[in-house]
């Protein structure tokens, strides 16, 4: 069998009692697939799609990130000269190529989480999976229709609903080859002279990025009054900045009223920030306002599973409001749409089916990413909700103009703030924007994990000359005492 344990539906048919049936195989679903196969848990991972990974490895993180890296790699060699590298000949941009190695990157991944899932023997059926109801004798029967229109059905004495999410739609606009989303956007056959970004979270960001990197001339409409909204209000300053620098035209309290298609493009009419009202027309748009969970037609209404603003609300262990039935990832209210937090959300589940120890998924420990040029990483509170929240609050600033290693890597935009508390010291949240931010992160992760003092990270000792040396300024800065600025 080509991807190991897959079953014919109608011999799935009530003839395996699983301890737990999974419904989506993206970061949430096969995380917590493979980990409750560790646990000795006899899994069933339903996906209708023929490829394992959803929208993390196909449309989403892996993708953009590969993307990002390839636009790195291009601006490099945009200023080679400043590195001594002489010119040998005029670089050029093979956009096929670029999408060919994407597109390897992601075929590599599927054919391992295909190996892994014969390595933990996890039972792949695909289809489409609907919950029909509460268990019976503790057994629930999850209702799967093939892509033929064969229909099965899947017993389990658990069931993790696990369906990710959509891009969502302006209202009356359908995604085409000029109107995109995520997906649309992927797969573009050559690089756009011109492109609208509506929605300047994380994606409409990313985006902007890889394609002004590529010559693209990038205007970003975003509705609230400032980019990456959920970031520390110096850290939405610090990118404005930056990408104003690098041409990107960035619109922020822009009300987009109609999108229009005209002979050669896309016409976008908004209402600016002074209330004028602007047209601005490209050659594309993309609409990245958001993503709607993916909890309609999957049987949620015979069942006692409660929404919030269309997405199933859970306790600490990810359990919904039916017995024996969880949910995980994009589909939560109240946890950031991210791949590490489905992924973790994933595992906190299967450990309660199994009955091991877990931590819940803590919202104030999640590690925020813009793999941006430049980047931002972010955990925990900003100045803004730790004042909030009654801190008497003391900030440390430290610029990577003052690092080393940042000259060396010749980037040296950006800062490492941290938020601490005065009278304990506790870090309370970092923000970083600025080179490896994504990577530097996983520190400042740690630190709130442990609950680190600003003393203790002061005193920890951080390699020289690197990046994360910005880090130990940071902590100094909070007592004034950073020593390269
Ligand atoms: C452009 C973009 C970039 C992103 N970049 C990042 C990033 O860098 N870092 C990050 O952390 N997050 C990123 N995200 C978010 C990340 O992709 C999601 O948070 C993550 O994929 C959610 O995982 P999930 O398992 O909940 O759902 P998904 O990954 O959406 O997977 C759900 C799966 O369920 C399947 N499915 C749905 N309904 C059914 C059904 N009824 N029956 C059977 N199968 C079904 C789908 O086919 C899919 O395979 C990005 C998102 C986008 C759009």
């Amino acid at each position: 069998m080509p991807l190991g344990m897959e079953f014919a539906l109608a011999k799935t048919v009530a003839e395996t009692i699983y301890d737990v049936a999974i419904i989506g195989s993206g970061p949430g679903g096969y995380s917590a697939a493979f980990r409750g196969a560790e646990y000795g848990l006899k899994v069933a991972l339903i996906e209708k799609s023929d490829k394992l990974g959803g929208t993390c490895l196909h449309v989403g993180c892996i993708p953009t990130k590969a993307l990002l890296f390839n636009a790195e790699i291009w601006d490099h060699v945009q200023h080679a000269s400043e590195f001594g590298i002489g010119e040998t000949g005029t670089p050029t941009l093979d956009w096929a190529a670029v999408l060919e190695r994407k597109n390897g990157i992601i075929a590599k991944h599927v054919k391992g989480l295909e190996f892994l899932v014969r390595k933990h023997k996890v039972a792949r059926i695909q289809g489409y999976g609907r919950l029909t109801g509460a268990a019976v004798d503790g057994v629930h029967t999850v209702e799967v229709v093939a892509a033929d229109g064969q229909v099965g059905q899947v017993k389990a004495k658990n069931v993790i609903v696990a369906t990710g999410s959509q891009a969502k739609m302006l209202p009356g606009l359908a995604a085409d080859e000029r109107i995109l989303t995520n997906i649309e956007i992927l797969a573009m056959g050559q690089v756009p002279k011109s492109l609208i970004v509506i929605g300047a979270g994380a994606v409409g960001m990313e985006f902007s990025s890889i394609f002004r990197s590529f010559g693209t001339e990038v205007t970003i409409l975003e509705f609230l009054p400032r980019v990456v909204p959920v970031e520390d209000e110096e850290v939405s300053k610090e990118i404005t900045r930056l990408f104003k620098k690098r041409g990107i035209d960035v619109n922020t309290g822009a009300k987009v009223e109609t999108v229009e298609k005209t002979e050669a493009g896309v016409k976008v009419s908004y209402v600016d920030a002074n209330g004028k009202a602007q047209v601005k027309e490209a050659e594309k748009v993309l609409v990245a306002v958001g993503r709607a969970g993916l909890t309609g037609d999957i049987g949620l209404e015979k069942t006692k599973i409660e929404l919030e603003r269309g997405l199933v609300k859970v306790n600490e262990a990810q359990e919904t409001a039916e017995p024996g039935v969880f949910a995980i990832g994009d589909i939560v209210f109240g946890l950031p749409q991210l791949a590490h937090v489905g992924a973790m959300s994933g595992m906190v589940a299967v450990a309660k089916i199994a009955g091991r120890k877990f931590r819940p998924v803590r919202k104030d420990r999640i590690p925020s990413c813009t793999y941006t040029e430049p980047q931002i990483g972010s955990v925990g509170l900003t100045e803004a909700q730790a004042k909030e929240k009654g801190h008497e609050v003391k900030v440390g600033k430290f610029p990577f103009a003052g690092n080393a290693k940042a000259s060396i890597v010749g980037n040296h935009d950006g800062f490492v703030k941290i938020v601490s508390d005065a009278k304990y010291g506790e870090i309370l949240g970092v923000h970083i924007i600025g080179p490896q931010a994504t990577e530097l992160i996983a520190e400042a992760v740690a630190v709130l994990e442990l609950e680190g003092t600003v003393e203790e990270m002061m005193y920890t000792i951080h390699a020289h000359p690197t990046l994360a040396e910005a880090m130990l300024d940071g902590y100094g800065a909070v007592e004034g005492l950073a020593i390269n600025a």
